[in-house]
């Protein structure tokens, strides 16, 4: 292809792969010579891979960062009559999950900064309904986890961790998964630890919870074709978390690189009108997303980096209290102010870390072209 008008994508997965080929090969022919598929060892060694890299006790891979979701309600028995709090401004599985399971989700707004649900707006959302909180770490930046913890503490609720977008990010040093609860991690391949197909993860230090995990991801067997609970097939498979064990050695260098990435933009787009993220003190990102603000402007924004072949998303246009099919909860236009205005304004660049210095200023140039 000839690289006249060379694009910049918005993640450039083929240059990871490159990278990385000959670590994943060999693995790929191991497990397709076992023709062992479904868990087994290949899955058990990625568990404890990833519970040693969050520093907890137990993980319970899964079919998918939205059945972590669900697997962690079902684990924690919430269901119909329930009440679960999270964030209006995430993506849809993180509210799906709770609905999927029969309960109401109840969606409180965000930090206009961080983008971040408040703490605050959860603890006066908790009725005698309420059952559990979802934090959602977006973008790859934690939420308020030690406020949010101690809040479901004092009030004896479940507290779930949707840190899809943030495996490895840390607050005042704890990383996903350290704040209690159970914690639920996304591999789909636009994740900073992204697999070749779907997969998922629960991690927790709790012991019992974690076990009804691995239970009902089997269909609720305890033992062969004995059933205590309903669950279902939530597995990972051998081949993703073969993949995948090769690929978290890198992660902490691809987070960097994304960290490197993010600290250039702040500097190249700080004289533009463009508001570039901010990150809360004590929080590490790990920069899963690179969201700008740009009031006002923010489609002809998008139009213009289009046409310069620049890709860039939109995360996320419609707050969930607003989606058509959540209109049964009675949410209305107004009643999330902070995420109403960033669905109009947020525009997410290319951040992935095989970005060259050369595509980055063309990123940075363009958006000064029309944001200054
Ligand atoms: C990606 C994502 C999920 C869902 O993960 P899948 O693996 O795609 O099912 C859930 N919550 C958030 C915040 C996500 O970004």
């Amino acid at each position: 292809m000839p690289n006249a008008v060379a694009q910049v994508p918005l993640l450039d997965l083929k240059a990871q792969y490159a990278a990385i080929r000959n670590e994943i090969r060999p693995v790929l022919d191991e497990v397709c010579d076992s023709q062992m598929f479904i868990l087994g060892q290949r899955v058990a060694d990625f568990e404890r891979s990833v519970a040693e890299y969050c520093g907890v006790d137990h993980a319970v891979g899964v079919s998918s960062g939205s059945d972590a979701l669900i697997l962690a309600l079902m684990a924690a028995d919430v269901g119909p009559g329930d009440e679960v709090i999270t964030s209006t401004f995430t993506f849809f599985a993180t509210a799906g999950a709770v609905a999927r399971v029969g309960a109401k989700p109840i969606l409180v707004d965000v930090d206009p900064e961080t983008f971040n649900v408040r703490p605050d707006l959860i603890e006066s959302a908790i009725t005698q309904r309420t059952k559990a909180v979802i934090p959602v770490d977006l973008f790859g930046q934690l939420a308020e986890l030690d406020r949010i913890s101690a809040v479901a503490a004092a009030h004896r609720l479940v507290m779930i961790e949707d840190a899809a977008q943030s495996i490895g990010a840390s607050r005042h040093g704890r990383k996903a998964g350290q704040f209690g609860g159970m914690c639920c991690f996304s591999f789909f391949p636009s994740k900073n630890l992204g697999g070749f197909g779907d997969g998922g993860m629960i991690v927790t230090d709790d012991a019992d919870l974690a076990e009804r995990c691995r239970v009902l991801r089997m269909h609720g067997e305890t033992s062969r074709y004995h059933h205590r609970y309903i669950g279902g097939n939530f597995r990972l498979d051998a081949l993703q978390a073969a993949i995948l064990n090769v690929k978290l050695r890198h992660l902490d260098e691809w987070s960097q690189a994304r960290r490197v990435n993010a600290s250039r933009y702040d500097e190249w787009l700080a004289a533009s009108d463009v508001i570039t993220p901010t990150i809360a003190d004590g929080n590490v990102s790990i920069f899963n997303q690179y969201t700008l603000r740009a009031p006002r402007r923010r489609d002809s924004l998008r139009n213009h980096l289009t046409s310069k072949g620049i890709g860039c998303g939109i995360y996320y246009p419609i707050p969930l209290h607003l989606q058509e099919c959540f209109a049964y909860l009675g949410g209305r236009r107004g009643d999330c102010p902070v995420a109403e205005a960033l669905a109009d304004e947020v525009l997410s660049i290319p951040i992935y870390p095989e970005l060259s210095l050369e595509q980055q200023r063309r990123v940075a140039d363009a958006i000064r072209e029309v944001c200054e």
